[in-house]
């Protein structure tokens, strides 16, 4: 693909919930608006999901569904089910997604599912049993997209890898993966992750790639870096498309002409009560580090753990504690509805009309709940760049 970076293409957190439409223009551009919709009207999938959290998974499928109609209508995803134990996610993703997918089954728990003796679960949308696997339709692939556990191998949990308890999440998954019959994998993790490691996993069978991307690669003001590893059967599917994943990615790069300021978009909040300790903490940070102004006031600067803004003036990469990213312009914290905007999941109607993609219902979510879902989240346009490329590139022998 074309290697010139595209034009700015963000300039306000509004125009991000526009990345479906404008990747499709980029590729109609690059490759002519014939290739894509030829590609685009095979493109016919079922989806089941793994861990995805509140539907970053989802919101990226629907929304390139949605855009790429425009080109080839009809074609896109079938969502199939989820896989989620957290509960408050269990919620988010019943509400959301219900009324357009009334089919999206939900499951629990992976390590208590084993797909080559089961082929029913307990499903938490339907109560009853239901299947597990998607029955493939007449030209239709099943596809599984998921970020698996990540805390055994990030830099900020334990780094225990195989040792961590999260392991036998890992062991379920794989094993579930190998008896499915979903024929192509997409997966994302944190980028000390390996593509070894899963390769060792799936064995033979299977044909991986990966690539590294950056919400920041793609024009947008918050720092994610992440692994993204597609895998494929090598007796049923083919790469076809005449660029690789990582080309694909470099081709919609667009440059950052906002800051994490951006991301503080609800004009009418009030101020941020300080505690006694964050107000200390805060006066730590303008003496020590004034260059941050956007101090995370989690983080103890007098204990040498000061965090904030990146050096580029991004929004750092949220974790599941970062619930205060004080403004020292607005002078409050990031809200969890800001915080999530930052992965293109949509909290108002306007975003989710610009996106083409269901609002999520998070009137349940207690405020830590929906910290994390945004700490856990993966960044939907990053989700998106990948899916479109395996849309686009892969088809069935
Ligand atoms: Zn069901």
């Amino acid at each position: 693909m074309a290697r010139d970076v595209d034009p700015v293409r963000f300039r306000s957190i509004a125009d991000t919930y526009k990345w479906a439409s404008l990747f499709l223009e980029r590729v109609a551009t690059c490759f002519g608006q014939d290739w894509l919709t030829q590609r685009l009207a095979r493109w016919s999938w079922n989806l089941s999901t793994c861990f995805t959290g509140v539907g970053c998974a989802e919101q990226a499928a629907i929304s390139l569904q949605n855009a790429a109609a425009k080109y080839a209508p009809g074609c896109g995803v079938a969502i199939k089910s989820a896989i989620e134990i957290d509960k408050a996610c269990q919620d988010v993703l019943l509400s959301t997604y219900g009324p357009e997918h009334p089919g999206q089954c939900i499951f629990e728990d992976i390590t208590k599912i084993d797909l080559v003796h089961q082929r029913t679960c307990y499903c938490q949308r339907h109560h009853k049993m239901c299947e597990l696997q998607p029955q493939s339709g007449e030209g239709n692939m099943a596809e599984w997209l998921q970020g698996p556990v990540c805390i055994d191998y990030s830099m900020m949990g334990k780094r225990q890898g195989q040792h961590g308890k999260y392991h036998q999440t890992h062991v379920s998954y794989f094993s579930n993966m190998k008896a499915s019959k979903n024929s192509i994998l997409l997966i994302e993790n944190v980028t000390e992750y390996e593509e070894a490691l899963v390769k060792k996993e799936l064995g033979p069978a299977w044909t991986l790639v990966s690539t590294r991307m950056d919400p920041r690669c793609l024009g947008l003001p918050c720092s994610r870096a992440r692994v993204f590893i597609v895998g494929w059967k090598v007796q049923e599917i083919r790469w076809t498309a005449p660029f690789a994943l990582s080309s694909f990615v470099g081709a919609l790069c667009s440059k950052v002409v906002m800051n994490a300021g951006d991301y503080y978009w609800m004009k009418s909040l009030p101020q941020t009560m300080l505690t006694p300790s964050a107000a200390d903490n805060l006066e730590a940070y303008k003496k020590m580090y004034p260059k941050f102004k956007y101090p995370d006031l989690t983080q103890s600067c007098k204990n040498g753990r000061a965090r904030g803004e990146t050096k580029d003036g991004c929004l750092p990469t949220l974790t599941t504690h970062t619930g205060q990213l004080y403004s020292q312009e607005m002078k409050r914290y990031l809200h969890p509805h800001e915080a999530l905007s930052s992965h293109c999941l949509p909290v108002t109607a306007k975003q989710a009309k610009i996106s083409s993609s269901p609002k999520l219902e998070l009137e349940d979510a207690c405020k830590t709940a929906q910290i994390r879902f945004a700490g856990n989240a993966m960044s939907v346009p990053c989700v998106g760049a990948v899916l479109l490329c395996c849309a686009l590139a892969l088809q069935k022998v």
